[in-house]
């Protein structure tokens, strides 16, 4: 296809699942820029030249990444940056100052909506240590929290992930009891679609301790169920969705995404 404005991309194999089109493609709309904002199939084997062709484009404002090449990808740019480094997984290209960067907005995207609540050096309950839960770490690295308690199928995975972002608490396996925290996140595959059930009892979190589900599929999951069932503050998958695609919106287009008040974009991504 020849392009006549400028455009970023999600590239992934497959591809045909993100919802990043959607939301990017809202929000140009919304603010009358004349780009466009598509998904591209890209192999393993055929990245570094997606990259290199992408890379003399000139209307090409960058991309996000998804499977399998998060972490893949850094090797091709010329700046993998702080986050991306520290992460160890790319989510987002960009040019700056005449190189290609990568960063990882997960993180970022993670925290925004609980950027209001007070957690430095409260105890916080994480479930997962794959890619998601890297970027959770990462957030919470930076904002000073206390233990950190990772519940994962493997424990070694978990140990090390705290080691690497030094943070202070313990790794335990799936089945361990849940102790008081102020967050709960769940960063594992556990309760999405089609992957096995997360099986958790949060009796033991206090009443004002928030719950956060990073699965978007289904939204409402049986985590975040029991969580409304005790009155628990509750933070959804598509919250940080749109959030990590926010910071990138800018990253690649120049302009912060519109406010949503109505919640008109959420509506579009339930309705796909
Ligand atoms: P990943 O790198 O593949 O990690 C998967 C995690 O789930 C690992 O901790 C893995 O445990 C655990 N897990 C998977 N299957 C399991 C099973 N059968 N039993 C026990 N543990 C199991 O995946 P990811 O990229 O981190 O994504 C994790 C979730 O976060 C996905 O649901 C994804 O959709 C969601 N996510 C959401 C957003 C958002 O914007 N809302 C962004 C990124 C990811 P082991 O370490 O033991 O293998």
């Amino acid at each position: 296809m020849t392009q006549h404005r400028p455009y970023a991309e999600v590239i992934g194999d497959p591809i045909t699942h993100s919802k990043s089109p959607l939301i990017h493609n809202f929000w140009l709309a919304e603010l009358g820029i004349d780009a466009e904002y598509r998904a591209c199939h890209v192999l393993p084997e055929a990245l570094a030249g997606y990259i290199a062709a992408r890379r003399a484009d000139p209307l090409w404002r960058g991309c996000n990444v998804t499977l399998p090449h998060k972490q893949t990808v850094i090797a091709h740019v010329d700046d993998p940056g702080g986050v991306g480094r520290s992460i160890g997984a790319a989510n987002t290209i960009f040019h700056g100052a005449g190189s290609l960067i990568c960063t990882n907005t997960d993180a970022a995207g993670f925290f925004a909506p609980i950027a209001d609540a007070d957690l430095a050096g409260a105890p916080i309950v994480v479930i997962g240590a794959g890619g998601a839960a890297r970027a959770v770490l990462f957030a919470l690295a930076q904002i000073g929290v206390g233990p950190v308690t990772v519940l994962n199928r493997n424990v070694l995975k978990a140990s090390a992930l705290l080691l690497h972002f030094g943070l202070k608490g313990r790794a335990l396996p799936l089945d361990a009891s849940v102790p008081p925290a102020a967050l709960l996140v769940n960063a594992s595959s556990l309760g999405m679609t089609g992957q096995s059930p997360l099986e958790l009892n949060i009796d033991t979190l206090p009443k004002d301790a928030i719950v956060y589900d990073l699965v978007y599929a289904p939204l409402e999951t049986p985590l975040l169920a029991a969580a409304r069932g005790r009155g628990l503050e509750v933070v959804d998958g598509l919250e940080m969705l749109i959030g990590q695609a926010a910071v990138a919106f800018e990253l690649f287009f120049g302009a912060a995404p519109p406010d949503d008040p109505d919640g008109r974009l959420r509506a579009k991504l339930l309705a796909v």
